[in-house]
């Protein structure tokens, strides 16, 4: 059978796959335990840590989603990462990006002040760069493209095969596209990670997180680990994520046609110093972007002309858009990355990051894009003020 495209496989994922009542939406199983039939018969799931039905159901839909071997589910996309983690052994070395996920950022530096691994954050976009922390033989390289907050990309299938020369694993966080817009193990990489949280679950009311295999090796080892360490999600929030999942597809294309319209309205106003969204072609990553990813995205930032006093202004004249972390949802959001989701990185790891005090970061929602734009400029008018 041919594999079916990304649409279908989101929504069908186990439809009508229940023997014993045929419910069309597979159903939701809470049982902490199952009952082993006699001694020494272990059934196929005993104790929710190491398996559940409802989550192998996700499992399998983001495994066919990637075109991985398998995926393990985690409690949150934190967990994912340290699950990936959880494959070092002490002293190995780490590559990651200078302005990858705050929370993975100061997970990374805090394991490596403990002197547990060496960490070693580049700019994987700068060749030198990346070329000599991969002399030094890590054991793992992290991806993250799109980045956080600047929406810098970096050319998967490159780097894939520049770690794989000195044997390092790669794991491409896959969080602010999903696979609806990018399959990094098709361009090489041997893992993806996912907060599940945003775009995946795409309703702002789990968290969650899955670690999904390029090998059945990796995914049984990363199965392993996730019981041992107890690292895995749980049922409900895996119902509430395959529900969400359904519409990925739908809901990927409607963030992106508001995001282009809020986009070209941005263009025109004057507060706007900087734009950072990898489909405008005077973005640097924009020719990767446009031959790795199947569509641009919804997250956008921004650099406003003003002082931290016009930025309070420009945030208090909006009123759809809710300052909130957190992206991917149905609604509309703004951040201050400065303040809150880097808020762990240091004036000069954000300095050095290119993370502006006026810059702000954009979750484009699925409100009308009118609407959004009317909020926008609302909020322009209270900056000018
Ligand atoms: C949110 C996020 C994470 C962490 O996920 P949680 O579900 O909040 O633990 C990791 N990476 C990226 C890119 C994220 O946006």
């Amino acid at each position: 059978m041919t594999r079916k495209k990304t649409d279908t496989i989101a929504v069908r994922t186990g439809i009508g796959t229940d023997t014993q009542h045929h419910a069309v939406v597979p159903p939701l199983y809470l049982s902490t335990n199952y009952r082993f039939p006699a001694l020494g018969d272990v059934p196929t799931y005993d104790y929710a840590r190491g398996g559940n039905p409802t989550r192998a159901q996700l499992e399998q839909a983001l495994t066919d989603l990637e075109g991985g071997a398998g995926a393990v589910v985690t409690n949150c996309g934190m967990a994912a990462i340290n699950l990936v983690l959880s494959l070092l052994n002490a002293g190995d070395k780490i590559v990651a990006p200078h302005d990858c996920y705050g929370g993975t950022y100061r997970l990374l530096e805090s394991r490596a002040k403990q002197g547990i691994w060496q960490v070693k954050f580049v700019d994987q976009s700068d060749p030198d760069a990346l070329a000599s922390a991969l002399a030094e033989s890590p054991t793992l390289v992290l991806v993250e493209t799109p980045s956080n907050p600047l929406l810098r990309v970096v050319d998967i299938a490159d780097i894939c095969q520049q770690a794989h020369q000195v044997g390092a694993w790669v794991v491409v966080d896959n969080t602010f596209l999903s696979p609806a817009l990018q399959q990094p193990l098709a361009l090489g990489a041997d893992m993806v990670v996912h907060s599940t949280t945003k775009f995946i679950n795409g309703h702002s009311d789990i968290v969650g997180g899955a670690v999904i295999a390029a090998t059945s090796e990796l995914a049984e080892t990363l199965a392993w680990w996730g019981n041992c360490i107890g690292a895995t999600g749980n049922a409900f929030d895996s119902y509430m994520t395959l529900r969400g999942l359904r519409t990925l597809g739908a809901r990927v294309k409607q963030h992106q046609q508001n995001t282009q319209a809020v986009l070209a309205y941005l263009q025109t106003v004057p507060a706007v110093r900087q734009l950072y969204y990898p489909g405008l072609t005077t973005h640097p990553g924009h020719e990767i972007a446009a031959r790795q990813q199947s569509g641009f995205g919804s997250m956008l930032s921004l650099e406003l002309d003003t002082d931290s006093d016009g930025v309070a202004r420009f945030i208090a004249g909006l009123s759809l858009f809710a300052l909130a972390e957190s992206l991917g949802g149905v609604e509309s959001l703004v951040t201050h990355p400065g303040s809150m989701t880097h808020r762990a990185m240091s004036d000069a790891a954000q300095a050095e990051a290119g993370i502006a005090p006026t810059l702000l970061r954009f979750s484009i929602g699925l409100e009308d894009a009118d609407d959004l734009i009317a909020d926008l400029a609302n909020a322009f008018a209270a900056l000018a003020a």
